[in-house]
């Protein structure tokens, strides 16, 4: 069994029930175990700015599913609850990321692992420091909770409203 983080936001229709159907997918998924979930943050749109807030969460799993296929059993589930055409960075019904798998390091073509932004987005950073704070992150060497200060993100956390 591999410990793996993920991250799950919407911002598309009724992100509260994208999120709870997306965590029951997940749940039912018989190779996944979900360890840990987050707090759900409210946060502002990334990219294109003409788009709702998004909800987001992290969530702590175990699972003996390679990375390839858990991404795609993760990508099963986003084309489930998607409704809609998505563009990049555009409003999304449910978006499922891989942040870390282990202390793995991939780079494919369709597969990087630590994923490539996530220590720079404070949607990311702020739930996962809850259910992760001392994990580290193999590339950057550097505990989620420090890489959370580097970025000065701690101001924004009192922006961001905790869903529950
Ligand atoms: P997006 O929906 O904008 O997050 O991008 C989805 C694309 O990112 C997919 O086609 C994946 O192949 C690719 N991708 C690369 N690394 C990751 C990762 N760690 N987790 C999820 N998707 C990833």
């Amino acid at each position: 069994m591999s410990k793996v983080y993920i991250s799950l936001g919407s911002n598309l229709g009724d992100r509260q029930k994208n999120i709870e159907e997306a965590i029951k997918l997940i749940s039912h998924q018989p190779l996944i175990k979900i360890n840990k979930i987050s707090p759900v943050y409210e946060t502002e749109p990334v990219g294109f700015s003409e788009q709702g807030w998004f909800l987001n969460l992290a969530m702590e799993l175990e699972t003996t599913l390679l990375p390839q296929k858990l991404l795609a059993v993760l990508q099963e589930i986003e084309a489930k609850l998607s409704k809609k055409l998505e563009r990049k960075w555009g409003p999304r019904t449910i978006d499922l990321d891989i942040l870390l798998y282990a202390d793995i390091i991939l780079d494919l073509p369709d597969l990087q692992i630590p994923h490539k932004l996530m220590q720079t987005r404070a949607f990311v950073l702020i739930p996962l420091a809850q259910i992760a704070p001392n994990i580290k992150h193999p590339v950057l060497n550097k505990t989620i909770q420090e890489l959370l200060r580097i970025k000065g993100f701690y101001e924004e956390v009192r922006k961001l409203k905790i869903m529950n």
